[in-house]
This record gives structure tokens, C-alpha cells and sequence, in this order.
């Protein structure tokens, strides 16, 4: 990889002096807090050691105070709580006015949310609102201490090289973070932090309906999951992915597919691995009939074990596989689902 650096103004110059302290949007859904919140807590305490600042999450929804608690046990500082029926679902322009709106009031230089598709839709609300930078699909997060600069590195160029991008006259800093990609503190119910529980403004929206995301059929999510089982077009029919969900639901694992297969409409997009996808970091992915092209391997973060199965012994994939099985996936997926019975 080549290292670049672009430096660049969005508007003109604002006060950034005023700012300080690190913001962290605690994302919950369903009164559970995604695990990429907790993995940004903990990356947020590091970079704001160098910055001799503190971290607060700010966790919107309703009946939700059970979580400030575990909040501050994996890091957090001070929780800033906003509790209204109104925000019990994600809505990004209500989220985006509320954080909009604390930024405003709190001043932090840093805000950190987790790329999910949650975390997607609300952070350009909120940087497009104000005006601020934002750098989307963090990899890598640095301190520049002198110039309390957030060092923000993101692959480029469908990953062939890694952009650093500093957000340098304009605050917050914002950047979204893929899951995975930093490891939670081990959690201490013993710590201490503040709890802050906010007044609660009039709504700007009101959510009216939430309609069930009929894309979104995982029974385990790929982000929580320690084992994948991922299908390419070498599956060779929608039929036949059932094979490979057979595979991952006798491991107990997920379901995932390359590109060619949700471009094919055999599998919704919420399953697709890859740049143009998730990313994913199982302790074992079993790729099956993938042929591991770049965009795809660009999904796969800190894998412990790459399982291929291929029928071309010269498929790409093999080439980042630990294990490799040559031949017909379809073949080979029934005799391993026999076998782990
Ligand atoms: P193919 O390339 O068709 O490969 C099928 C493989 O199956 C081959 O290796 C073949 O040898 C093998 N095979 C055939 N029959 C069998 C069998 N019976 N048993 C076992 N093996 C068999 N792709 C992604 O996956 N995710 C992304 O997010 C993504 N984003 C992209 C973004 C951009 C901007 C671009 C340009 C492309 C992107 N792609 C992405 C597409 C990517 O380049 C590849 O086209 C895609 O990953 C190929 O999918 P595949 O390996 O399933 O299919």
C-alpha cells in the first residue's frame, strides 16, 4: 500500500479552539447497543489519552437508561441520554437534528459513529448540517497531538491504497468507522462516569411507522457472527444456496454471498461481502464458490481462517485462503454438512 495524504478546506475558516472533548453516537436498536459503539469507546479513550480530553456517548431512544451504565463500563466518561418515544426508532433527520443540536451545544472536536446503515444515513445528516468534514469507512483512527488533529485512514481506490484525510479548519472532525475494525475494553462495572440525562425537546418529526425490513432476514447478523459461510455465482443457482445456508446454520454461523450473486437477485443486498458491501471479521469464513476478486476480499477484515472451496485451483481466492478444497461446491457442501452433523 502507498500512503497519501489530502489536506482540504470544506468551508471557510471557524473558531476550532472552542471545541474540545470526544463525542461517540452509542447506537442501540431494540434496547441493544451495537457492538461498534462499544469498539469506538474504546478506541475514543486512546485518542483522547493524547488529547487529555474525555469521551461522551450520546445514546438517543426510548427506555434505554439501562445503558449508560454499560456505556461507562467500556469507557465512556459521560453519557448524554435522551429518552422520548419518539426517538424508540432511528429516523436520520430526527437522530440528525438532536445530534446537530448537542454538537452545537457541546462543542467536541471529535465525532465518531459506526458505519452501519444506521450510522451511514446520520452522519452526512449531521456534517452536511454542520458544514463539517466527515470521513466515511475508517479503518485506521490517529491523533496528531500537536495540531489535535484526527488522523482519519480509509481504503481508496477500491482498497489498492490507504488515504489519510485530516479535517483541518473545521470541527467536529467526523469520521464513520466499520465495525470490527477496533476491539472493545473489557467492560468494569466498577467505573465511574456521568450520567447526563437530557430535557427533551419538541420533535422536529414524528415517527409514524416502522415497516419490517424485509431485506434484512439474517437470523444472525454477518457482524456479530463468528462464522461465515459466503456463496459466489460458482453456487450456480438461487436453489442452491440453500446448501450453504444447510452449512452455516449447522455451525451456527451466517450467511453471506459476493456481488454476483445479490447482482443476480439470488440473495438481498444486506448479505453482500465486500466493498460495495459489508465488512466482515468472523473468526472462520467459508468462501464457496467465490473467486475472490479484490472488491470482495476488501470485506474480509482480520479473518482468522479462509476456508475456499473452488473448482479452479487458480482462483484468487486461494491465494488469501488458509484451507483450500478444489472442486464443486455443491458437491463438496453436502458431504461437509454430513460429516459436522
Ligand atoms: P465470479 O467472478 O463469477 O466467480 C465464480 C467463481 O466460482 C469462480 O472462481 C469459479 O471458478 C468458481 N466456480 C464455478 N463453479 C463452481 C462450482 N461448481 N464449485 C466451486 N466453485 C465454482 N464483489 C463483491 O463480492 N463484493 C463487493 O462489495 C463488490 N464491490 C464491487 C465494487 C466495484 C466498484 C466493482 C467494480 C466490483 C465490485 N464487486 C464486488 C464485484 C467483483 O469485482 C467480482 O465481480 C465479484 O466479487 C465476483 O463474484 P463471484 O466470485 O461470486 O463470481
Amino acid at each position: 500500500f502507498n500512503a497519501i495524504n489530502f489536506e482540504f478546506d470544506v468551508v471557510e475558516n471557524v473558531d476550532i479552539s472552542n471545541y474540545e472533548g470526544i463525542f461517540v453516537f452509542a447506537e442501540q436498536r431494540y434496547g441493544k447497543l451495537k457492538t461498534v459503539s462499544l469498539e469506538l469507546i474504546g478506541k475514543a479513550k486512546s485518542l483522547a489519552q493524547e488529547l487529555n480530553t474525555s469521551v461522551t456517548a450520546v445514546l438517543l431512544g426510548h427506555s434505554i437508561d439501562n445503558l449508560s451504565k454499560e456505556l461507562i463500563a467500556y469507557g465512556a466518561d459521560k453519557v448524554l441520554v435522551m429518552d422520548a418515544p419518539w426517538l424508540n426508532d432511528f429516523n436520520d433527520h430526527v437522530y440528525g437534528e438532536v445530534m446537530v443540536k448537542l454538537i452545537k451545544d457541546y462543542k467536541p472536536e471529535i465525532v465518531l459513529i459506526g458505519a452501519t446503515s444506521n450510522g451511514r444515513s446520520l452522519a452526512p445528516h449531521i456534517s452536511s448540517s454542520l458544514r463539517t468534514g466527515l470521513t466515511a469507512d475508517c479503518t485506521v483512527l490517529d491523533i496528531d497531538k500537536e495540531e489535535r488533529l484526527l488522523l482519519q485512514t480509509r481504503p481508496a481506490f477500491g482498497g489498492n491504497l490507504m488515504a489519510t484525510i485530516v479535517c483541518e479548519n473545521h470541527r467536529p472532525q467526523m469520521s464513520t468507522v466499520r465495525p470490527k475494525v477496533f476491539k472493545p475494553l473489557e467492560p468494569d462495572y466498577s467505573r465511574e462516569g456521568i450520567i447526563n440525562i437530557l430535557p427533551i425537546p419538541t420533535p422536529v418529526e414524528r415517527f409514524v411507522e416502522k415497516i419490517k425490513n424485509i431485506d434484512n432476514n439474517e437470523t444472525i447478523s454477518l457482524a456479530d457472527a463468528d462464522i461465515i459461510v459466503s456463496v459466489g455465482k460458482g453456487i450456480g443457482s438461487a436453489k442452491n444456496i440453500q446448501l450453504a445456508k444447510d452449512l452455516a446454520d449447522v455451525l451456527g454461523g451466517a450467511l453471506g454471498a459476493s456481488r454476483s450473486v445479490v447482482d443476480s437477485g439470488w440473495i438481498p443486498y444486506s448479505q453482500q461481502i465486500g466493498q460495495t458491501g459489508k465488512t466482515v471479521a468472523p473468526k472462520i469464513y467459508i468462501a464457496c464458490g467465490i473467486s475472490g476478486a479484490i472488491q470482495h476480499i476488501a470485506g474480509l477484515a482480520d479473518i482468522e481462517t479462509i476456508v475456499a472451496i473452488n473448482i479452479d485451483p487458480d482462483a484468487p481466492i486461494f491465494k488469501v485462503a488458509h484451507y483450500g478444497i478444489v472442486g464443486d461446491c455443491r458437491e463438496i457442501l453436502p458431504m461437509l454438512i454430513k460429516k459436522i452433523k
